[in-house]
């Protein structure tokens, strides 16, 4: 018996991996976060299998789930919604399930900052110009350590995608501005890949009124980068004609 937690990827029943979709199709047990986890996607699940919400349980009644699954020998797909990497209450579970003794494995999922990515049709990094995303968030009722705060992340002008802030806009410009101008690019992705996906596009000066006015205030990632309105750049190395790597030798030599 195995408790999978599986990445249910952004919303779209879609971006589930085949992995995962198999295993949704084939456990007895199906425990989802219905929060954000969209019905679509555990809707490939047997129809007498058991289903479980956890939006409204707690920790302990999520481990009594894996307890009793475990007791009848069941194995549990556990949808959650992006990857579990990030932000997903996959090391508080874990560890109650290494204290039970029962088996466990992580199925990956396609994440909301890659989502989100997609719906703008950009690459958050860029040669020479940027080579580092930041994963991150603002404090607010989950504090985030203070060697981690946002104007130190800022600093290394890194791509920024933050979770769980969107109700926290006005703090999180507040701070940037600090280190970056007024017109820095922010833009914000609410629900991408869900049919209601949104995105605006502005900068640190205009993002807060923006979301503001679109009412946007959950369920979105802003990402912060000077990429996002960045035309000049050089091409990669990768499929540089001058350039040899182990898939390719160099079709012309430099400077030719
Ligand atoms: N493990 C998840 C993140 C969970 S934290 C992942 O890998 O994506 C929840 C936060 O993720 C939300 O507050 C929001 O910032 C972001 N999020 C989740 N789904 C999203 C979506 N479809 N579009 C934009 N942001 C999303």
């Amino acid at each position: 018996m195995t408790v999978y937690f599986i990445g249910a990827g952004p919303g779209d029943p879609d971006l589930i991996t085949v992995k995962g979709a198999k295993l949704v199709e084939r456990c007895p047990v199906v425990m989802y976060a219905g929060s954000l986890v969209p019905k679509a996607v555990i809707e490939r699940a047997r129809d007498d299998a058991k289903i479980y919400n956890s939006a409204d349980m707690d920790l302990d009644q999520i481990t009594e789930v894996y307890q009793t699954a475990f007791a009848n020998n069941q194995d549990v797909a556990r949808v959650q919604t992006g990857d579990l990497s990030i932000y997903s209450s996959l090391a508080e579970q874990s560890r109650r399930l290494d204290q039970l003794g029962i088996d466990w494995q992580v199925i990956p999922g396609v994440s909301s900052f890659q989502a989100s990515a997609a719906a703008l049709g950009q690459e958050l990094t860029l040669p020479e110009k940027c080579q580092t995303i930041i994963l991150s968030r603002a404090s607010g009722r989950t504090p985030v350590p203070d060697k981690e705060n946002l104007k130190s992340l800022a600093s290394h002008e890194a791509t920024l995608c933050l979770f769980l802030s969107a109700s926290l806009i006005r703090k999180v410009v507040r701070e940037l501005l600090d280190v970056y101008p007024e017109n820095w690019p922010v833009a914000v992705v609410e629900k991408a890949s869900h049919p209601e996906q949104r995105i605006l596009r502005g900068t640190l000066a205009t993002i807060g009124d923006q979301m503001e006015q679109a009412g946007i205030k959950a369920t979105a990632m802003i990402i912060v980068s000077k990429v996002l309105d960045m035309q000049d750049f050089n091409d990669s190395k990768l499929y540089d004609p001058t350039f040899s790597h182990a898939c390719r030798k160099a079709r012309v030599t430099e400077g030719e």
